[in-house]
């Protein structure tokens, strides 16, 4: 029997960004999920069950640093890595990020190779 995919949610409000990042993951054998904010970010979590997070901090509707405190907080969802995405890199949001929840950190603009290294990092290599 194959193995199963890894899945993983990306919640960010930049729609090309979603694309590019969702087009490379898959390429590279894992099951992506998205959402747009934080809001949705949070439900798609608890419906999904992804294997990993990466969350965009600035988003409209809520923030990624929110959502990151309610997935936190649900039963369901508490145990699942969370990568948050921010722009800024001020030590302040990186400390925020790891004081909602967060496991760890991604400065924006970052390389795709890194994002895949941060992935095996948490889960490993793939099935592939
Ligand atoms: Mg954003």
């Amino acid at each position: 029997m194959a193995k199963a995919k890894k899945k993983i949610l990306l919640v960010d409000d930049e729609y090309f960004l979603l694309e590019i990042l969702k087009d490379r993951l898959e390429f590279h054998g894992y099951e992506t999920v998205t959402a747009s904010n934080g809001k949705e970010g949070v439900e798609k979590a608890v419906a999904e069950k992804p294997d990993l997070i990466f969350m965009d901090i600035m988003m409209p509707e809520m923030d990624g640093l929110e959502a990151t405190r309610l997935i936190r907080a649900n039963a369901d969802t508490k145990n699942i890595p969370i990568i948050c995405l921010t722009a800024l890199g001020r030590p302040s949001d990186l400390e925020n990020a790891k004081s909602n929840g967060a496991n760890d950190y991604m400065i924006k603009p970052f390389q795709a190779q890194e994002l895949l290294d941060k992935i095996q990092a948490y889960l490993g290599k793939t099935g592939q």
